[in-house]
């Protein structure tokens, strides 16, 4: 049987194992796949144990992917940009790291039919989520403008990201009188049961709201962002679903349905 886990530091809540256990039930593959608690002082030797134990794949999360990128002997290109990996693979006695985060974002972003060509996109925060997904909606022909409570760490990201599309730095204050046709909240303000500082003029109706965030009822940003008029919304959950797919492709070679396994778990109460 081959073994996968995701490793995350709390990990009691997370959903991969029930994700990917769908998915090898779907597709027919047989596998075993566990959630592991991963020491916050010694992630790598941990890691590194299970892959010398037989382990073929791990998703990582938080706060590991920083460290995941660091201990990965290849990088996919996407892995090296974001800064973060979510995907090790063994092969070969090599360990590969990829970032599945922000092509699972991009893909949910098509299913609900929330981006085009040449999307104006606001993308809220400038931690982990947001440099994940700051390529691939480059890629699609986004023009990201990015604000985060510290604004240097905005400008920092758009510079570094300069060569590769239309990406700009602009202040929470400055955002009144800007127009988006997406707005993206990469923060992690809704685990605080908080809101970043948006004005409320930028939510219009044809505004599609999208949270990173994800958990049972609306999340914080969404709740706000409908009572300001906003209608077109979703959360992450089928973010998370869709980085899976991903990683489980890598790991397989076969690209599972997403559809199913999101209708069934939106059935199943989330931790
Ligand atoms: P980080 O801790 O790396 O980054 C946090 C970011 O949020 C920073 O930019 C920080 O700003 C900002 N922030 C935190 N609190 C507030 C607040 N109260 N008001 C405004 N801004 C705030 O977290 P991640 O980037 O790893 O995760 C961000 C979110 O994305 C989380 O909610 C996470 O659950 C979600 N996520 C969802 C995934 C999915 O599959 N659906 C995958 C990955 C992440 P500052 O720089 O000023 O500190």
């Amino acid at each position: 049987m081959q073994q996968f886990a995701v490793f995350g530091h709390p990990i009691k809540h997370s959903q991969s194992p029930r994700i990917h256990r769908l998915f090898a039930q779907q597709t027919g593959i047989a596998l075993s796949y566990e959630a592991m608690l991963a020491p916050l002082d010694d992630f790598p030797a941990f890691a590194m144990a299970f892959f010398q134990q037989g382990g073929r794949g791990a998703n990582v999360t938080t706060p590991f992917k920083e460290q995941a990128w660091q201990m990965a002997d290849v990088l996919t290109p996407r892995a090296r940009l974001a800064g973060a990996v979510n995907t090790l693979h063994w092969q070969n006695a090599r360990l590969l790291g990829d970032n599945t985060d922000g092509v699972g974002l991009v893909s949910d972003l098509h299913r609900l039919a929330m981006i085009g060509d040449a999307s104006r996109v606001l993308l809220l925060g400038a931690g982990g989520a947001a440099r994940g997904v700051i390529l691939p909606l480059l890629e699609q022909g986004c023009r990201i403008a990015l604000a985060n409570r510290t604004h240097a760490r905005a400008q920092a990201l758009a510079a570094a990201f300069q060569a590769q599309g239309a990406i700009e730095a602009l202040p929470y204050d400055a955002l009144g009188t800007h127009t988006f046709d997406l707005i993206i909240n990469a923060t992690a303000s809704g685990l605080q049961g908080e809101l970043p500082p948006l004005p409320r003029s930028i939510i219009r109706p044809d505004c599609a709201c999208y949270d990173m965030f994800y958990r049972a009822g609306a999340t914080p940003f969404l709740a706000w962002v409908q009572q300001q008029g906003a209608v077109r919304l979703a959360d992450g959950f089928g973010m998370l679903v869709a980085q899976a797919a991903h990683a489980f492709s890598l790991w397989h070679g076969i690209m599972p349905q997403i559809a199913p396994v999101l209708i069934q778990l939106r059935q199943e109460p989330v931790g």
